[in-house]
């Protein structure tokens, strides 16, 4: 059984001290409930007062980024030792805005999976088709392809405690989600391909999140397909009343 996971992905928003007050309400509001996951990934300059303000919480805290070597001449760049340094456990690889904005490829990808895995952390792929990827039938073949390449290399115990996260990317931040139809289909045929090539056991244990304008009146559908185990949430994480709404609306217990 796969404890559902919701991760709010906080892109470039809120300052150190904005951040510590977002995770003392959210802890608020999530005391003493069960049966969901959750993890916030604030800008890393926020990482350290997320963790301290979480310490004690069920709330974990992740980078929305890392660099694949452990340090050298990259400016501007951060490590996973860091970021883990920092507090983060998860790190979230591949979003579709690192992919279009910041030249993310399959391989690089690829790369920072390992970086993250060599360094204890937990990190969270993100994979999806573009709209015109969609319209010309691709979607499936797409996501293949990010699959296989982002994950070469990895074995079936390090799938296993991976997390996936479809999200279409004509979803993204549009307001515009899937439909529960249109994300268990992908969700289904991402289980398939990983249980080819992991094995079932390995598939099994493995959480696929979906992301792309989720809210707290969407989420039930969307996870209600038994291969969707949670959302990774843009948007809508801002604000921890929302956040939390999502948080019970994934409550499958
Ligand atoms: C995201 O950034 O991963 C995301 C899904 O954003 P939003 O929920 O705003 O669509």
């Amino acid at each position: 059984m796969r404890t559902p996971l919701i991760a709010g992905n906080f892109k470039m928003f809120k300052t150190a001290a904005e951040t510590a007050d977002y995770v003392l309400a959210l802890r608020g509001l999530i005391a003493g409930r069960h049966g969901v996951e959750v993890m916030i990934a604030p800008p890393f300059t926020s990482l350290q007062s997320a963790a301290q303000a979480a310490a004690g919480s069920a709330i974990a805290v992740g980078a929305q980024n890392i660099h694949w070597e452990r340090e050298g001449a990259f400016t501007g760049e951060v490590s996973a030792g860091m970021v883990r340094e920092a507090g983060a456990r998860f790190v979230i690889v591949g979003h579709s805005e690192r992919r279009t904005l910041f030249g993310e490829t399959d391989d690089s990808v690829n790369k920072k999976v390992n970086a993250a895995i060599a360094a204890g952390m937990t990190p969270v792929v993100c994979v999806g088709e573009t709209l015109e990827q969609r319209d010309r039938n691709e979607t499936l073949a797409v996501l293949d392809r990010q699959i296989k390449e982002g994950l070469d290399g990895a074995t079936g115990e390090q799938l296993a405690a991976m997390v996936l996260a479809y999200e279409p990317v004509w979803a993204i931040g549009t307001g515009r989600n899937a439909t529960p139809a249109q994300a268990g289909e992908a969700h289904f045929h991402i289980r398939q391909r990983l249980k080819q090539w992991f094995g079932l056991e390995s598939s099994d244990r493995c959480r696929i999140l979906y992301g792309g304008s989720v809210k707290p009146d969407n989420i039930s559908k969307l996870i209600a397909h038994p291969d969707v185990d949670g959302a990774l949430v843009g948007g809508a994480s801002l604000d921890p009343k929302a956040f939390f709404a999502i948080i019970q609306g994934a409550r499958t217990t």
